[in-house]
């Protein structure tokens, strides 16, 4: 597995290094030397690693695990030849989009639909091709940065857009946009709060109305959704999250979300809304420069294909996690107790993460490891085998069973039995 020359190199310099320190160096403390240069170089692959922070979808950690299905789909098309731009039925050359454009609409009820890299490329092919060098009206209480670079201003400046900022940070309404129109305004930008919330003596502008002011102005009203939920996960015990369904209800003519998200599906910025826009966005050069691959659309259709009932769509590992019964956690988690000695099963709460629904947590069932040194426990369990994320809470390290699969069970017990054990 690790090769014939990564051994040599590894053995070579830990050769080298005792060398240059004059000591004769004992053979166990050559050998261990060699052993951590190699975990040193794996860790420095990417690697699978398990979740157990109890963030559902953890951006460091790869944001949404994908389907099985989806996987083996896209493993099928990626291994050979497909017809990814070419049209069996016609027998000449087709379009990349059509079959995840097909679903897209059938799920979200939009006119057309097109996928781009992210979501951050979604909002600048958007741009660029809406608003460059005019206005673009937004309310200051979305002005977000949502991490890895990605602020709404820095974002406009780049695609050429000029920000015209309305209301205050706490409040805003319809006439502040309207006072804000002039001939020079492109289009009217709403972007989801993502990583924070505003309460209190707080107002925001409704979406039908802005919808309807844009319709006025001759000018389209696009929404940055971000996490891009396409059910309600008020079904999930969770609080209603705003759908894309719910956006174009609202009369949003351009919804940009990611993929990668609430979806649960493979990195990508999916665009949905009015025909005549997207036809503009699909004429776009930019958007050759942005276009997925076929691992990606193969991904995202076998993912959107799963939408089809709940059943299916809890094969999705984003959904089958919050599907969990607080019943089974406590079940396995009684099966971690009773194969690793001192440790405690705790309740917990598990967060969706991915910069959607900050304040929302779901119930979930921790192992949780007393040690005087939490940081040496949680490096030990980075540096195993499978590498294990933990978090500590209250001065111990624990192990949440929500973002762990019950079939990484086996492996995280014999992981964290060679270690805390
Ligand atoms: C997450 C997020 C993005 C960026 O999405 P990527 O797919 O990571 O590019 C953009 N806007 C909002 C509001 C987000 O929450």
């Amino acid at each position: 597995m690790l090769g014939r020359d990564a051994l040599k190199r590894a053995v070579a310099s830990e050769l080298d290094a005792a060398r240059a320190c004059d000591g004769v160096a004992a053979y166990e403390h050559l050998a261990l030397g060699v052993i951590d240069r190699l975990d040193r170089d794996a860790a420095a692959s990417l690697v699978a690693v398990i979740n157990a922070t109890g963030v559902l979808l953890h951006t460091n950690l790869g944001r949404a695990p994908l389907a099985e299905a989806a996987c083996a789909h896209a493993c099928d098309i990626g291994r050979g030849y497909s017809n990814l731009e070419y049209d069996l039925t016609l027998g000449e050359r087709g379009s990349r989009y059509d079959r995840v454009t097909g679903l897209l609409r059938e799920i979200t009820g939009a006119q057309d639909a097109l996928v781009v890299n992210n979501c951050a490329a979604a909002m600048l092919l958007i741009l660029d091709t809406f608003a460059k060098g005019r206005e673009v009206v937004v309310a200051r209480n979305q002005l977000i940065e949502i991490g890895g670079g990605f602020r709404v201003p820095e974002v406009l400046e780049r695609s050429g857009a000029i920000l015209v900022e309305v209301g205050t940070t706490n409040k805003v309404n319809e006439r502040d946009f309207e006072r804000a129109l002039t001939t020079d305004t492109a289009l009217l930008l709403r972007t989801h709060q993502s990583n924070f919330a505003i309460e209190g003596f707080t107002a925001d502008a409704a979406p039908p109305a802005l919808s309807a002011l844009a319709r006025r102005a001759g000018i389209p009203l696009v929404e940055d959704l971000g996490s891009g939920a396409v059910v309600d996960l008020a079904e999930y015990g969770l609080p209603h999250e705003r759908t894309v369904q719910d956006a174009l209800r609202d009369g949003v003519d351009v919804v940009a979300f990611s993929g990668d998200k609430l979806l649960g599906g493979p990195q990508a910025g999916i665009i949905v809304g009015n025909s005549a826009l997207t036809a503009r966005l699909r004429a776009n050069p930019l958007l050759r420069a942005l276009r997925v691959d076929k691992m990606t659309l193969a991904l995202l259709a076998a993912t959107l294909r799963l939408y089809h009932d709940r059943r299916s769509r809890e094969q999705i590992p984003f959904f089958a996690m919050l599907a969990m019964p607080m019943e089974s956690l406590r079940e396995r988690a009684r099966r971690y107790a009773a194969q690793v000695g001192n440790a405690r099963i705790v309740d917990a709460q598990a967060f969706v993460g991915g910069g959607s629904l900050p304040r929302a947590h779901v119930p979930s069932v921790a192992i949780a490891f007393e040690t005087p040194y939490p940081d040496q426990l949680m490096e030990r369990l980075r540096r195993g085998r499978p590498p294990i994320v933990a978090r500590i809470e209250n001065g111990e390290v624990r192990l949440d069973l929500r973002t762990i699969a019950p079939k990484q069970d086996a492996a995280v017990i014999e992981a964290v039995l060679g270690i805390a054990g």
